[in-house]
């Protein structure tokens, strides 16, 4: 049996990571803070196809709720082999409009959630002295988009948090990598204008925006054997807008 925990897996880029990963033969465990039945039919869909898994809510911002999460993990399957840390949040503002709060919001969940989810899952696949974390990044770590200051400097702490953790658990035998989407179509980017919308497409050379299910193919790669000379890296992955 290999576990692979997902991270707001209720819907978009999580929610097809955790069917991608189930289709891989893991049993998974769906994350959320909020969509409780939206977690729900993403199990009920991945039991549909022959797989297994259970949902788990915790806000990922809450050392406390990830704790109990990842202990729950262990009392019912023994073992963390994978962790998807994916649950993200952006709330687009320019610097003179600039809130504490979205900024206090932006840091807890895309930062210091990041940090506890890997170090609790961390501390699980130690003992196995095997495992794997993906970090979700963006390409506005690396491409700069106006009205993002607040959410490329979450996702360029990602990209640095991928290398040292890399480094960090790899004598423990734990792979760190990152995948940087470029604009994959879920309810996040619903709130782009449609205008805007065209703009973007135009600069993608590629010539249409991602899926979700293009970000969980990368993902499953970085997790199977294929990447196991592979950490510290962060994968593109933006159909070429950011070249
Ligand atoms: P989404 O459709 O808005 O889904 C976000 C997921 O995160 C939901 O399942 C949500 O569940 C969960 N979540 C939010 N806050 C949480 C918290 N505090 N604790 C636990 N779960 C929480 O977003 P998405 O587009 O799939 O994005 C997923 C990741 O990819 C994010 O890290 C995002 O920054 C990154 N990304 C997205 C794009 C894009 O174009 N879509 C591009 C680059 C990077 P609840 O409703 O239950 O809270």
């Amino acid at each position: 049996m290999k576990v692979a925990v997902i991270t707001g897996a209720s819907r978009g880029i999580g929610r097809a990571c955790a069917i991608r990963l189930a289709a891989d033969g893991y049993t998974v465990v769906i994350n959320y803070s909020h969509s409780e039945e939206q977690a729900k039919e993403v199990l009920n869909d991945i039991e549909k196809s022959g797989g297994s898994g259970m949902t788990c809510r915790a806000d990922v911002s809450d050392l406390k709720a990830v704790k109990a999460m990842m202990r729950e993990v262990i009392n019912t399957y023994g073992q963390i082999d994978v962790l998807v840390n994916n649950a993200g949040v952006v709330k687009d503002e320019y610097l003179f409009m600039l809130n504490s709060d979205t900024l206090d919001r932006c840091m807890d969940i895309n930062v210091k959630g990041y940090l506890y989810c890997a170090q609790q899952a961390a501390l699980k696949m130690f003992r196995k002295k095997k495992g794997v974390i993906v970090n979700m990044s963006s390409v506005s770590s690396q491409m700069a988009i106006a009205g993002q200051s607040v959410y490329s400097a979450t996702k360029g702490a990602v990209n640095s948090m991928t290398r040292t953790m890399a480094k960090e658990l790899a004598p423990y035998g734990i792979r760190v990598n990152a995948v940087a989407p470029g604009f994959i179509e879920t309810e996040m980017i619903d709130s782009i204008p449609e205008d805007k919308r065209e703009e973007y497409l135009k600069a993608i050379p590629l010539g249409r925006l991602g899926k979700a299910e293009d970000v969980a193919n990368v993902v499953s790669m970085l997790c199977s054997d294929c990447c196991a000379y592979m950490t510290g890296q962060t994968l593109v992955l933006d159909g070429g807008l950011s070249l």
